[in-house]
């Protein structure tokens, strides 16, 4: 890149974490715990999501904040019927939700009535890492399907991250994937990441996720 190009680049960031930390207070201010879940396409960010919803929905208030490349509200209407609130962000064909559209999400949520917000992120592995939303906690959802080399060839992602879903652990039997591998580049990227193996359709898995969640509820 041009040393032009960089500039422009380093202000778009600079400008964006200003502004995570403007959503940030506002999520601070109303003591809501929040999320901000990453994945590539299909790694299964819904499912989870819909899944947590259903095992916290009895003691939790839960904002969702979809972001999709085009205007469809699938995603959306899952977690509405999910028993969450949910908001639709278009971002009109952009790989990566930025703290702007965060921001305008979070205006369209009843903050005040919420304890949790998810935001799921573009399925992407590469610039949500370096876009900063002003949650609490990166998650990353890896799944078996995916591969165990995803660590290695997407390090920026796996570095960033403060807890590691490894969804789709039902698929082990027919899928190869070695977990130790994986689990070497995980630890040599990011030592201290928090792991969850976990599979939406057996539950396996699932309740330390929910407990993790739980301790960290602010309220
Ligand atoms: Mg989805
Ligand atoms: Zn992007």
């Amino acid at each position: 890149m041009s040393n032009q190009k960089v500039t422009i680049l380093e202000n778009i960031l600079s400008a964006n974490d200003q502004l995570a930390e403007k959503n940030r207070f506002l999520l601070d201010k109303f003591n809501i715990f929040s999320l901000n879940i990453m994945a590539s396409p299909g790694a299964g960010k819904t499912s989870v999501i819909l899944k947590t919803i259903e095992a916290l929905k009895s003691t939790t208030r839960i904002g969702v904040i979809e972001g999709d490349t085009a205007a469809v509200t699938i995603d959306a209407d899952k977690v509405t019927a999910g028993g969450a609130y949910a908001v639709q962000i278009n971002t009109g064909g952009n790989c990566h939700l930025d703290s702007s559209m965060i921001e305008a999400g979070l205006n369209q949520l009843p903050l005040e009535s919420l304890d949790l917000v998810i935001i799921e992120n573009v399925g992407n592995l590469v610039c949500p890492a370096a876009f900063e939303l002003g949650t609490n906690t990166r998650v990353l959802i890896a799944s078996i399907p995916e591969g165990d080399d995803k660590p290695y060839k997407y390090p920026g992602m796996y570095r960033g991250v403060d807890v590691l879903i490894l969804n789709k652990t039902d698929l082990k039997p027919y899928v190869p994937f070695d977990v130790n591998y994986f689990r070497k580049g995980v630890t040599l990227l990011n030592p201290g990441v928090k792991i969850f193996p976990l599979s939406c359709i057996t539950g396996e898995g699932f309740k330390p996720w929910i407990e993790w969640i739980k301790i960290h509820l602010k309220k």
